[in-house]
């Protein structure tokens, strides 16, 4: 295990994992729920998909949406065994100990409290705004009243 420090060093450096946010619905959540059941909901996620010495589906076993947790997971590397032990020398094929589980709930719970520093997202996707400018023609024929 590193320092959670160096972890998010590291991981401010991979574009891949810079690109996780929380959505409108999960940042939502967080507000409501709060960071004890939060860190409650981690602890379980961690003890029930990745500690053992070897999960089901490991390396698909964390979705991509559907709860704040899992998309803090995927943006901090604690996903599954391949990348906790890729990014977090925590060995694969052996079960996690308790200090490793609670580790990784405290990378998870660092990185919520960050996003949660950030504005709330958008409620609508955004689409971007820079399509071509309409000519100024077809603008004028749109302005009848
Ligand atoms: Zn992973």
């Amino acid at each position: 295990m590193f320092s959670t420090d160096h972890v998010f060093q590291r991981l401010a450096l991979s574009p891949f994992r810079q690109r996780f946010h929380l959505g409108p619905r999960e940042y939502l959540y967080c507000q409501t729920k709060g960071p004890d059941t939060l860190s409650q909901h981690a602890a379980d996620f961690i003890a029930r998909r990745l500690a053992p010495a070897e999960p089901e589906h490991d390396g698909k076993q964390t979705p991509m949406r559907g709860h704040p947790v899992f998309i803090a997971q995927h943006a901090t590397a604690t996903c599954c065994r391949g990348c906790l032990e890729k990014w977090h020398q925590i060995p694969a094929h052996a079960e996690m100990t308790k200090m490793q589980q609670d580790y990784a709930v405290a990378v998870i719970m660092r990185w919520l409290n960050l996003e949660m520093q950030r504005p709330a997202p958008a409620t609508k996707p955004q689409k971007l705004q820079q399509k071509r400018p309409a000519k100024p023609d077809e603008a004028q024929q749109l302005d009848l009243l």
